[in-house]
């Protein structure tokens, strides 16, 4: 499988690392990183001040290569009624983004010694696993230490490892 990583805005070096490592550490694929493109202004809504998230993925689509395409942003997105999302994927397959807006939140759960840059890092790698784990087929699982399980809050997400469950790597390994 090859996967292709397209930065949308302004994506730190960084991130385009961590979100190419935790793809490459839970499936079997070879992942590139795309020339960054612009955001997509007509997606913007100024009344809720963010960005619809299907029109990233589109750019994505454009963007990237024959396989398996993740735009990686750093803007904040939402979709329907949701007031924000971290991530959003196509359920044909071929495209998905992930916003990093959100994954700088801090978590109250006052539980880790890890700075917040770390935290930031494994949440980045688990979001970008979930969304290629969606495009594959996967749905949202039971097992909340699954990196499928849903997530719409940042204690989720930490909550979560950034690797598959037994079940879902059954699925799509
Ligand atoms: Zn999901
Ligand atoms: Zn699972």
């Amino acid at each position: 499988m090859r996967v292709d990583i397209v930065p949308i805005g302004d994506v730190p070096a960084t991130v385009k690392r961590e979100a190419s490592s935790g793809l490459r550490r839970v499936y079997d694929c070879e992942v590139s990183v795309a020339a960054a493109q612009d955001v997509p202004e007509d997606a913007y809504d100024s009344g809720r001040r963010q960005y619809r998230a299907e029109p990233f993925i589109e750019v994505a689509r454009r963007a990237g290569g024959g396989g398996k395409n993740v735009a990686v942003t750093p803007v904040d997105l939402f979709y329907r009624q949701r007031n924000y999302v971290f991530g959003l994927a196509y359920l044909d397959g071929r495209g998905c983004v992930v916003s990093t807006h959100r994954l700088q939140t801090s978590s109250d759960g006052g539980f880790s010694q890890r700075s917040a840059s770390d935290i930031f890092a494994d949440r980045v790698r688990k979001e970008v696993v979930h969304e290629i784990g969606h495009t594959l087929g996967l749905e949202h699982c039971d097992n909340n230490r699954c990196a499928m399980s849903f997530s719409p809050q940042v204690t989720q997400v930490d909550r979560k490892e950034e690797t598959l469950c037994g079940s879902c790597q059954r699925l799509v390994l």
